[in-house]
């Protein structure tokens, strides 16, 4: 059909699936999340109500995005695995594809900070990155409101160059969609999960609180995956200090509920001590 060839045209319906179901099962996660107060104490910042028209904004073009762009770009790819020998649906050894995974990881943070970098250059920001900022306070959804060309260029590209490169087989290549996926639906959630292994490594990840900090202030932590290239540009200065005030002001708070507990009770004794004498 129209040139593209049947097994590309399955490769795309495959990603969508992938992608769909992903989209679909974190949406609705952290939306319920958003619903139970026990999960208060995991938010980074304050529950808020999002505006419904951007809401509904985001939903056409998440939408569009779906149906339009993941299977089309994904079937417009396949001849490159093809011509890397890529389409076999085949499992290598757990160590291949755990390196494999690892050096997209690489690939694609590199990639991402850089061009995302570059899309906060004044002559770009406006035309293509200021949608996927309309979201200062993120929802897990909002990770793919993004401009088309963004969408292509800074999220598609980092994410199939890595792949592309080590000769990834299409069965490594879903899990690979799906981890990528899972991180940037987490990273735009709003909460900070303790148990998720993307917080588990955090002197050398990111975690949510990075990328919720760029949306929130719109200053540096450009990068994805990893912290290194936001440390090594000097690019997360800011976040250092926001998050050094907000220990100063929780260390702040605690010793100020120490010390109010502390004079209650002085004031308990004294008060039983003058009963006693009286
Ligand atoms: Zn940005
Ligand atoms: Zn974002």
């Amino acid at each position: 059909m129209f040139g593209i060839s049947q097994e590309a045209i399955d490769f795309g319906v495959k990603v969508e699936t992938i992608h769909a179901i992903t989209f679909v099962f974190f949406t609705a996660l952290f939306l319920a999340f958003d619903k139970i107060p026990a999960m208060d104490k995991y938010r980074i910042r304050p529950k808020v109500k999002q505006d419904p028209k951007l809401t509904q904004l985001a939903i056409k073009n998440i939408v569009m995005s779906h149906v339009l762009a993941v299977p089309y770009l994904a079937g417009l790819v396949f001849p490159i695995f093809q011509w890397r020998g890529m389409t076999q649906n085949s499992m290598p050894s757990l160590m291949v594809a755990v390196s494999q995974i690892f050096f997209s990881m690489l690939v694609e943070d590199t990639l991402f900070y850089w061009i995302h970098r570059i899309l906060h250059h004044p002559r770009l920001y406006k035309h293509l990155h200021k949608q996927h900022h309309l979201y200062i306070n993120t929802v897990s959804y909002a990770a793919e409101f993004s401009h088309p060309i963004e969408q292509t260029v800074s999220n598609v590209f980092p994410s199939y160059a890595g792949p592309i490169l080590c000769n990834m087989s299409i069965d490594v290549f879903c899990i690979w969609t799906f981890l990528r996926l899972w991180e940037t639906f987490e990273s735009h959630s709003g909460f900070v999960l303790p148990y998720s292994p993307w917080e588990f490594f955090l002197s050398v990840q990111g975690g949510a609180a990075r990328h919720d900090f760029h949306h929130s202030h719109n200053k540096g932590s450009f990068g994805s995956l990893f912290k290194f290239w936001d440390w090594f540009m000097g690019t997360d200065a800011d976040f250092k200090a926001f998050q050094k005030l907000q220990q100063q002001k929780k260390d702040h708070q605690a010793q100020h509920q120490e010390d109010s507990k502390s004079s209650l009770s002085q004031d308990v004794d004294d008060n039983a001590a003058d009963n006693k004498n009286e």
